[in-house]
């Protein structure tokens, strides 16, 4: 069936309007089996990226792969339609934000070719190295500050800045991503974003980043990102967010209420800046009037002798000491994603694991085939004070555990129950309710790609599995187990 979903003249149906016109250099179109699919770069709430190789120049992108049905289940169109149109505002023409190069669909997916961060995201190096330096903090706050200008100059604001967004190129230059929460400025925007807000029903953008305005009355605009650039020199300073709670709850009732302290030590020029971008009248944040934007920020203190026109080479102070080979795609792969790829991309099975970590081993458990009568009676009975047993259809159960079932680029999180029968049902274990039963047979195989992934191969299917706890080689035996109780013949 073709679930059809128009907006703004766009739509999800196969072949209808998605396709972006390629730039001048390549007119033909484009579809999946043009690349390899390597390794899983990042995953956000509606997309998987990809890396994947041009198979006609072998240059390399980054793709970002959405699953259609998730995108309208979530009712995400719109997002989608706004990022693609945003970035294609954007086209080329600045350096500060990633590149959209096509887009092209399958039945299944919709593709954005985007352009390669090689060097991951400022949250990820603030991980490995807590904080930057003052240097550095001044220099990439410049490339952002340039970034914005060009942004808010063409009326479109991100509203989703944070330091994940933020990816280092190859030559370790900024590149702002995620432009899917993006808002295209219209002239009634400032006056009347009532019904943005009613359309939204809940506030864009990340927790840590909103800004007040965007959590009390129905206005996001350019001072928004501000906001968040304030955040961001925060965090980026002293390694830690300036608004943080046990909750959402809480974190909106600090932005409210500007509750935030800066830790000592704090470089004082850079607290003075964050504290006239932190303030909840949006336009009283320092360049909210600028006539030029942002000519205020430039003449702060914090960039005293920055040149505007010519920001030099990033400083190189960067942990590369990212393992050598983890972002290569393996000569041996086939063009194109199918189901089966997808799954083994995100398995991350492409590279055998270097040496396996000592694997975890469960409690010992008697076989199946000790139990006598008597004690599967006794078992069951014991059996009916477990929560999952109404799930069972009066079997006593092998082995239970959440297991992560992928399909395509999802998985989904289930509690699985291998009972005596034989059966091996699954349950979700957030709505408590029945999802399925993975067919038996003489023919059901399992095999144990490491401690934590796992595969039962049926005849019709194969099913993709992840034991989170690092068990998978237990589920494998426990199953096998079960399969030389009842067939032996075939064991
Ligand atoms: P969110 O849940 O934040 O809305 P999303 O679905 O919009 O996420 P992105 O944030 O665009 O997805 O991408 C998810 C992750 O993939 C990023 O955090 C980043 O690690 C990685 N990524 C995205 N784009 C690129 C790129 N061009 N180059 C390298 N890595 C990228």
């Amino acid at each position: 069936m073709c679930v059809c979903l128009e907006v703004h003249g766009f739509s999800l149906c196969p072949s209808v309007n998605f396709n972006m016109t390629p730039p001048a250099e390549e007119v033909r179109k484009r579809t999946p089996s043009d690349y390899i699919f390597g390794k899983v770069l990042g995953e956000g709430s509606f997309s998987t990226v990809y890396l994947a190789k041009d198979i006609h120049t072998n240059k390399e992108y980054a793709i970002k792969v959405l699953e259609k049905a998730h995108i309208i289940r979530e009712k995400k169109t719109e997002n989608v339609m706004r990022e693609k149109e945003v970035l294609r505002i954007l086209g080329n023409s600045s350096p500060y934000f990633v590149r959209l190069y096509w887009t092209f669909q399958d039945p299944e997916r919709l593709y954005f070719v985007l352009s390669y961060a090689k060097n991951g995201d400022v949250l990820s190096q603030l991980e490995k190295q807590q904080c930057l330096s003052i240097e550095c903090a001044r220099y990439y706050t410049s490339e952002l500050i340039l970034g914005l200008e060009f942004l808010h100059d063409r009326g479109i604001v991100h509203r989703d800045l944070k330091p994940e967004n933020l990816l280092f190129q190859e030559n370790w230059h900024l590149l702002i991503t995620d432009l899917g929460s993006a808002k295209i400025m219209t002239d009634c925007d400032n006056e009347n974003d009532d019904f943005d807000k009613r359309r939204r029903n809940s506030f864009v953008g990340t927790a840590q980043f909103v800004s007040p305005e965007m959590l009390t009355d129905t206005s996001s605009s350019y001072e928004s990102d501000l906001w968040a650039l304030g955040c961001i020199i925060y965090q980026i300073v002293s390694g830690v967010m300036p608004f943080r709670g046990g909750s959402e709850y809480l974190v909106f009732q600090k932005i409210l209420k500007l509750l935030y302290d800066f830790p000592e030590g704090f470089d004082r020029v850079a607290k003075d800046l964050v504290e006239k971008l932190l303030v909840i009248d949006p336009r009283q944040r320092l360049g909210a009037n600028d006539e030029k934007r942002y000519t205020s920020l430039r003449d702060h203190a914090f960039f005293n002798g920055q040149n505007w026109d010519d920001l030099g080479p990033p400083p190189a102070m960067f942990d590369t000491s990212d393992e050598p080979n983890a972002k290569i795609i393996p000569d041996h792969l086939e063009p194109g994603l199918d189901e089966e790829k997808a799954s083994r991309l995100h398995l991350d099975l492409l590279t055998p694991p270097p040496e396996p970590p000592s694997r975890k081993k469960s409690p010992p458990n008697r076989r199946i085939t000790d139990l006598t009568p008597l004690e599967i009676q006794q078992r069951l009975e014991a059996q009916k004070s477990n929560i999952y047993h109404s799930f069972v259809e009066d079997n006593l159960i092998v082995k239970q555990g959440v297991v992560d079932k992928r399909k395509g680029l999802f998985a989904r999180r289930r509690v699985f129950l291998l009972t005596l029968g034989p059966h091996l049902y699954y349950v979700d274990p957030v709505t408590m309710t029945f999802k399925g039963e993975v067919p038996w047979s003489a023919d059901m195989r399992t095999e144990a790609k490491n401690f934590k992934t796992f595969f039962v191969h049926t005849p019709n299917r194969k099913y993709y599995l992840e034991d989170p706890e690092g068990y998978a080689l237990e589920w494998c035996k426990a199953i096998d187990d079960v399969k030389s109780y009842y067939y032996p013949e075939k064991t």
